[in-house]
């Protein structure tokens, strides 16, 4: 394995691993490194290493640190409670869990879909080390310009998230040479500051301290909470800061919804969170080092009794959550959100869960629920659309295969078949479905 740079993605070092060990193809790339076929490639994280790598790899940097110093950690688990965050990070470092199920993530936007890097960074990376690499900091959410350059940050065409193709990119394959843009704006160049100081400080692992009473700490020095501490004014709140940002051309901003779930305690997400506490001032130790006493946290959650008197505008939450929740549930649907790309059926547990809603909260959202309800499908009809899938992964893959692989990518059962072959047509073309069929009989 070649030294891995300041702040290299550990995917970036396996990409010059590939370049530089004399592996002729992806393919023998990633089974030095991986477990089986069907195990993703993760941009943001690790992925399923195999036995060998892993004790390889262990031998250089510890499993832990490499999570830490080279994956996107410290940003998607800096404010989730204290025992998930110590799990979190075994995960990340020993098995294949998927990350979605460790932390938020959030779907991505229109600015943070690509790879991302900093021209000046590229330069000053060949000179020191001979080479470009994909840098962890490019690649924060939200985060739009190099607080070492202040230029922004240009974007690839690698895609960020993990993908269900398998491909190695290294960064001095698709950068280009462009111009740095520097950026003037010095609420642009101090916000970007304020997420990069946030991601960089050293993650907390000692006290367990909610970020919902870290903010409401903040809060209570502002206009939005009553002087009494028992009411805030959200809505105010979200408007001024949805301005606020809105002017500074950041490319998602927090919705009031998420807004409110992060001051309730039930969303811990990054982006909205270093959001919040920038418009409201707070330094960022206050964030990741905090000092609240018992008394202050308690403070907070007596507050919560707020939730029960204000009574929730179903309306506009509906008409809020309804574009995201579309994404999601489509997303869930056509195996994007899945780390492995395969489709999934759309259960009512599972929305609930992605889109962090509390229970029997659909049935005053007919515009998700609608939603929900157009994705809605019997199993027999899911278990075709994962048998279609499957069979044109394996046939993308240019390789012969049987009707096992087949049922080993698509996760369905033999005995289930005959159930799915009525339901083929509906999803793809008779010369498919004649050719899957014709497999299922062999
Ligand atoms: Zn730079």
């Amino acid at each position: 394995m070649p030294t891995i740079y300041p702040d290299e993605l550990v995917y970036s070092w396996f990409c010059r691993y590939y370049v530089h060990s004399g592996c002729f193809s992806h393919k023998m790339a990633l089974q030095e490194l991986y477990c089986k076929k069907s195990d993703y490639l993760s941009k943001e994280f690790i992925g399923n290493l195999n036995n060998e790598a892993m004790k390889q790899i262990d031998e250089i940097y510890s499993l832990d640190k490499l999570v830490l110093d080279h994956t996107m950690y410290p940003q998607y688990a800096r404010f989730i409670p204290l025992a998930e965050k110590k799990e979190a990070l075994y995960h990340l470092g020993h098995d294949s869990c998927d990350a979605h199920h460790l932390f938020p993530v959030l779907p991505r936007n229109d600015g943070e879909r690509y790879l991302r890097y900093c021209p000046l960074c590229v330069k000053d990376d060949r000179e020191t080390y001979g080479e470009a690499y994909w840098h962890r900091k490019h690649q924060i959410r939200n985060m739009s310009i190099c607080t070492k350059h202040k230029c922004r940050l240009m974007e690839t065409c690698v895609l960020a998230k993990s993908e269900q193709c398998f491909t190695l990119c290294p960064a001095e394959n698709y950068i280009s040479n462009d111009e740095a843009v520097f950026v003037n704006d010095p609420m642009v160049i101090h916000y970007a500051e304020y997420l990069d100081m946030v991601f960089d400080a050293p993650m907390e692992f000692e006290n367990d301290i909610p970020i919902s009473s870290i903010l409401y700490d903040g809060m209570s020095r502002t206009k939005y909470l009553k002087p009494s501490g028992r009411s805030r004014y959200t809505k105010m709140f979200a408007d001024d800061m949805g301005e606020f940002y809105g002017s500074m051309g950041i490319c998602s901003v927090a919705s009031v919804y998420q807004i409110q779930r992060i001051l309730l305690g039930s969303l811990s997400e990054f982006s909205a969170i270093c959001q919040i506490a920038f418009f409201l001032g707070m330094k960022p130790e206050e964030l990741t080092a905090s000092s609240l006493t018992e008394e202050q946290i308690k403070q907070e959650q007596d507050s919560h009794y707020m939730r029960n008197t204000v009574p929730v505008n179903w309306e506009l939450l509906d008409r809020e959550t309804a574009p995201a929740f579309e994404k999601v549930v489509r997303a869930v649907y056509d195996g994007t959100m899945n780390e492995n790309g395969r489709p999934e059926r759309v259960s009512e547990k599972l929305v609930y869960r992605e889109m962090n809603l509390l229970g029997h909260q659909l049935e005053n959202m007919p515009r998700c629920k609608a939603i929900f309800e157009r994705y809605t499908e019997s199993y027999p009809e899911s278990w075709a659309r994962k048998i279609i899938w499957a069979y044109k992964k394996l046939e993308e893959e240019g390789k012969p295969f049987c009707w096992t692989d087949i049922r080993k990518i698509s996760g369905v059962k033999k005995k289930n078949l005959q159930e799915v072959v009525p339901h083929l047509i509906s999803h793809t073309n008779a010369d498919t479905v004649g050719r899957i069929v014709e497999l299922i009989k062999m």
